[in-house]
C-alpha cells in the first residue's frame, strides 16, 4: 500500500515536473502531437457527427445553421476560447429540401434515381418527357407553348465506359516527383467564361423559355458518374442568382446517367415516357446573412499575431459532405483538440492566438473566406473580391492552413509559389516522412480557402493530398458519405497540421510572404 501510494506521488511530481518543463524540444512536441493525433484521436466521432448526424450543409440550409450551432459548442467543448459565429452577408437566401421522389410511369413503373438541384423550386405532378434539341433561336421559338407539364430534357446522352481501372488513387513517385519539380508559377488572368457570344446567346433564351413555360422540371445528366453515383450542385436561371430572394427557379433534376440514357432512348425509338414527381423545398434566411464560425486558443508574448487553420464547412445537398469538406472541417476541429491537449500536456503555451474557422459559402465562390478576409484584413471595393487596401491585422496574420481535397492523408504541401517558406516547411515536415508526408510543390492549387488569404497578400496553404475517390466519386456527388472517409489518412492529416500550426505559432518570426505584385502593396 505505503509503495503503492509513493509510486502514485512520485508519478504525480514527474506529471508536474513534465507540465512546467519549458525545455521540451521539438521532437518531444512532435512525439506529443503524434500520441494525440494518432493514438487518441477524435477526427472520426467528429467526422461522423457532421456528415450522419447534421448531414448536407448547404449555405443558407437549416442543416449549416444546425452544424454551425453545434461546431461552435463542440470547440467550446474542447476548450477553445471566444468561440462564435461570425456574420458575413450578401450570399442571398438559402434553399431547404424537404421531400424528394420520382419514378416513371410508363411505359413502365421503375423508381428514378434523381436528385433536385439546390434551389430549384417545388414541383409536383406527372407529365411527358421532351427532349429540347434547338442549336439556333429559330429551331428554340418552335418549342414555344409545348413545354408546360411536361419534362424537358436538356442533354442527349452520355456514353457510359465501365472502369476497369481503380477509381481509387493513391500518389505514387512519379506523381510526386510532378509536383516537386513544378516550377514557379506565372500569374495567370482571371479567365472569362461565356464562349463565343451566339452559343451564349442560345444557351440565355433557352432558360428565359424555359422560365417562361415552366415546365414540371428540367431534367439533365451529370457530366460523369454512374452505378448510382450522380454529382448535383445548384440550379440555373435566365438571369442573375438563383439565391436573389423573389426569383422564380425552374425545378432542376440531376438523374443518373443509365434512368436518363433510359428514358432517350426510348424517346429515340418514338416511345413515349411519362414521369411523376414530387419534389418539395423551400427557401430559407431571407436576409441573406452567412456564418463562418471561429474559435481560438489565445497565445501569449505575441498574442497579437495569429495563426489561423481551417476548412469549408459547407456543402451540396445529396450527399453529406463528407469529403468535400466534412473531412477537412472534422480534421480542423481535431488539430484544435490536438493543441489543447498538447498544451494542457507539455504545459508549453502557444506564443501566437491559434484561430479555427470554418468557412461557409465557399462552394458558391468562397464568399465566406472572402468576406472574413475582407472584415479582418483587407478593405474591399463593392465585392469581397475586389481588394483596395489593406488592414493593419493583415500586417498581423503570420499564415493560413487550409484542407478541402477529401479524405487522403497529405503528401506535403502546395507552396503557392512562396519560395522562401520551402526550407521550413522541409524542417517541419521531417518527423512525418515516415508517414508519407516530404513533398514541397512551388505549384499553386486553387478553388478553395486559402486564395482568399494569398489574395491579400497573407501566406495561405493548402496541403497535397492523395487523391483517393475524391474526383471520380465522391466531390458534389450522392455519395459524399461518411463510409468513403479513410481513418488513418485524416489521423495522420490532422497530426501534421496541428504540427505546422504549432510551429508557426512558436517561431520568432512571422512566415515569410511573397513578394507580391498586387497593386496596394
Ligand atoms: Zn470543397
Amino acid at each position: 500500500m505505503k509503495q503503492i501510494f509513493s509510486l502514485f506521488v512520485i508519478a504525480c511530481l514527474s506529471l508536474t515536473i513534465t507540465a512546467q518543463n519549458p525545455t521540451t524540444t521539438t521532437k518531444d512536441i512532435a512525439d506529443v502531437i503524434k500520441k494525440h493525433g494518432l493514438e487518441n484521436s477524435q477526427v472520426m466521432d467528429i467526422a461522423s457527427y457532421i456528415t450522419d448526424v447534421l448531414g448536407q450543409r448547404l449555405t443558407g440550409s437549416t442543416g449549416l445553421k444546425n452544424a454551425n450551432d453545434w461546431a461552435k459548442n463542440k470547440l467550446t467543448d474542447m476548450g477553445m476560447k471566444n468561440s462564435h459565429l461570425q456574420q458575413w452577408n450578401s450570399f442571398g437566401r438559402g434553399w431547404d429540401m424537404t421531400h424528394f421522389e420520382m419514378h416513371a410511369e410508363t411505359p413502365t413503373y421503375w423508381p428514378i434515381i434523381a436528385y433536385p438541384k439546390a434551389w430549384s423550386s417545388s414541383s409536383k405532378g406527372s407529365g411527358e418527357v421532351i427532349y429540347l434539341n434547338a442549336t439556333t433561336i429559330e429551331e428554340l421559338n418552335k418549342y414555344k407553348g409545348k413545354l408546360s407539364g411536361k419534362f424537358v430534357m436538356i442533354e442527349g446522352i452520355r456514353e457510359v465506359n465501365e472502369a476497369f481501372e481503380p477509381t481509387a488513387k493513391r500518389h505514387d513517385t512519379e506523381s510526386l516527383l510532378n509536383l516537386a519539380n513544378a516550377t514557379q508559377p506565372v500569374p495567370r488572368e482571371r479567365r472569362r467564361f461565356g464562349g463565343n457570344s451566339t452559343a451564349a446567346e442560345l444557351r440565355a433564351a433557352t432558360w428565359k423559355l424555359l422560365e417562361d413555360e415552366k415546365p414540371l422540371a428540367v431534367l439533365d445528366r451529370s457530366r460523369k458518374g454512374d452505378l448510382g453515383t450522380v454529382f448535383v450542385s445548384g440550379a440555373r436561371t435566365a438571369e442573375g442568382s438563383a439565391r436573389d430572394n423573389g426569383k422564380y427557379v425552374v425545378p432542376q433534376i440531376t438523374m443518373a446517367i443509365e434512368h436518363y440514357n433510359r428514358i432517350f432512348r426510348m424517346l429515340e425509338k418514338g416511345i413515349p415516357v411519362k414521369l411523376s414527381v414530387d419534389s418539395q423545398s423551400k427557401y430559407t434566411n431571407p436576409d441573406g446573412n452567412e456564418n463562418n464560425v471561429i474559435a481560438e486558443i489565445p497565445g501569449t508574448d505575441l498574442k497579437d499575431e495569429v495563426v489561423m487553420f481551417g476548412a469549408h464547412y459547407d456543402s451540396w445537398h445529396a450527399g453529406t459532405g463528407a469529403t468535400d469538406n466534412g473531412s477537412g472541417s472534422a480534421v480542423m476541429m481535431e488539430v484544435a483538440r490536438i493543441l489543447i491537449e498538447t498544451i494542457k500536456e507539455t504545459g508549453i503555451k502557444p506564443r501566437r492566438t491559434l484561430r479555427i474557422a470554418l468557412w461557409s459559402g465557399e462552394e458558391q465562390g468562397l464568399h465566406g473566406s472572402r468576406n472574413y478576409v475582407a472584415q479582418t484584413f483587407a478593405n474591399t471595393g463593392e465585392s469581397s473580391r475586389s481588394i483596395t487596401s489593406l488592414k493593419p491585422a493583415q500586417k498581423k496574420i503570420s499564415g493560413y492552413f487550409n484542407m478541402d481535397n477529401g479524405t487522403g492523408k497529405l503528401r506535403g504541401v502546395y507552396l503557392q509559389g512562396n519560395q522562401a517558406v520551402s526550407p521550413i516547411f522541409r524542417e517541419w515536415l521531417k518527423p512525418f516522412h515516415d508517414m508519407g508526408a516530404s513533398t514541397l510543390s512551388l505549384s499553386n492549387t486553387g478553388g478553395t480557402d486559402h486564395l482568399a488569404f494569398d489574395a491579400a497578400g497573407i501566406p495561405g496553404f493548402q496541403f497535397i493530398q492523395e487523391p483517393i475517390s475524391y474526383s471520380t466519386k465522391t466531390h458534389h456527388s450522392n455519395m459524399d458519405n461518411f463510409d468513403h472517409l479513410i481513418a488513418d489518412d485524416l489521423k495522420q492529416a490532422a497530426t501534421i497540421i496541428a504540427y505546422f500550426v504549432w510551429q508557426t505559432s512558436q517561431r520568432d518570426e512571422k512566415l515569410p510572404r511573397k513578394e507580391t505584385n498586387l497593386k496596394y502593396n
